[in-house]
């Protein structure tokens, strides 16, 4: 049909084009193409068959057991489902860490995703926003001070690993002492890793922000380092937390551990062929080949003149904002004067050439109109 085909041309030739986005683009999912003709359906919780067995939970929970491993605990002290994608795992985790306390407060950083400020206005839960640093990263003497103020309150503390716009983390260890400085008795860490989730793991220095670092709870995005059809994430806890809100439901003859009801089984398949054809060694290679990607962009910017810089080996080049047209053509996300190129995988360094070269036309003809 005309215009389906009108729709595949569009979406195929912009996604050939961006640069700015989180959004790896060198899948190949044909062979679960008999699968769209198939209701299938993760109803519930992935741990508790339901009485419609048109589901994909065995693995679903195989992908779960992947990233426990890989965020240093096992399925026997984390649980975990496959989410809708990174902002529903951030909702997860708050919700998780709200029913665990009488009236706590959240501490995020200004430099958080948008969607986490409309999480905490669905979950009534109070919040107060700490200053970032020029790096994106959690100004920890502010936080400090604001955290003095309610030394009484339980404390949730909701951290950035990889922030949207400059991939900067927080620093757990930073938090960690202040939780001991002021003897906070209850506090909840959740981790925002919806990049980084599948790549710091593997990259040395690996960013704190694992269950070995005591965190309660992490969402990772699917289809941004890994890359999908459909957005898809995962969000882990600590068991405990999971139990706290069980409920049982005989509509379905599951537990209504998740958020929505019905659950998507498609996307544990493609997180699952993934892991299984390029397991931990092929997630070190894609961040190695990905990190070299994006240091070449970061020189070839400083080559043509360019203020840019990435946090220590991020995939994502901030830089100075270059013209509305070319913000747009490839676009590159941009917030006041810095856009940001994101070297995910699928993105090679001739398509950073190509982008640099137009780049550059436009600064020397900026200069000459200058000179003129
Ligand atoms: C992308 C992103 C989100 C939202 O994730 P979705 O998968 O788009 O829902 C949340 N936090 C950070 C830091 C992100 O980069």
């Amino acid at each position: 049909m005309e215009r389906i085909d009108q729709i595949f041309h569009r979406i195929n030739e912009n996604s050939n084009r961006f640069l700015g986005y989180p959004l790896a683009k060198d899948f190949d999912y044909s062979e679960f193409a008999p699968f769209l003709n198939l209701c299938i359906n993760n109803v519930g919780d992935p741990e508790s068959p339901s009485t419609l067995s048109i589901d994909t939970k065995d693995i679903e929970k195989e992908v779960i057991s992947f990233f426990a491993d890989t965020l240093e605990s096992s399925i026997e002290d984390v649980w975990g489902y496959v989410t809708n994608g990174g902002t529903e795992g951030n909702l997860y985790g708050l919700y998780l860490a709200r029913e665990s306390f009488n009236d706590p407060i959240v501490y995020y950083s200004e430099a958080t995703h948008y969607s986490v400020k409309k999480n905490l206005h669905l979950l009534g839960l109070r919040s107060i926003v700490v200053r970032s640093r020029s790096n994106g990263e959690m100004d920890y003497n502010d936080l400090e001070s604001l955290l003095t103020l309610h030394r009484d309150k339980p404390a949730i503390f909701f951290l950035n690993i990889g922030t949207t716009m400059t991939e900067a983390v927080d620093n757990i260890d930073h938090i960690k002492e202040i939780i001991e400085k002021y003897a906070i008795k209850d506090y909840y860490i959740h981790c925002d890793a919806a990049f980084l989730g599948c790549i710091a793991p593997f990259v040395d220095p690996k960013p704190k922000f694992d269950f070995s670092e005591g965190v309660d709870s992490i969402s990772i995005s699917g289809h941004k380092f890994i890359g999908g059809p459909i957005p898809c994430g995962i969000v882990l806890t600590k068991r405990k937390h999971r139990n706290r809100i069980v409920n049982s439901v005989s509509y379905v003859g599951t537990l209504d551990t998740t958020i929505t009801g019905s659950r998507n089984g498609l996307t544990p398949l493609f997180l699952w062929s993934f892991i299984k054809k390029h397991g931990k060694k092929g997630l070190i290679e894609r961040a190695r080949k990905s990190q070299e990607v994006a240091a070449y962009t970061e020189n070839r910017l400083k080559e043509i003149g360019v203020y840019a810089w990435r946090n220590n080996e991020a995939l994502t080049v901030v830089f100075d904002k270059p013209s509305v047209a070319l913000c747009e053509k490839y676009q590159l996300a941009s917030e006041g004067k810095i856009a940001h190129i994101i070297c995910v995988p699928g993105i090679e360094k001739e398509e950073i050439d190509v982008f640099i070269n137009e780049y550059e036309e436009e600064l020397v003809g900026s200069k000459l109109e200058a000179v003129l």
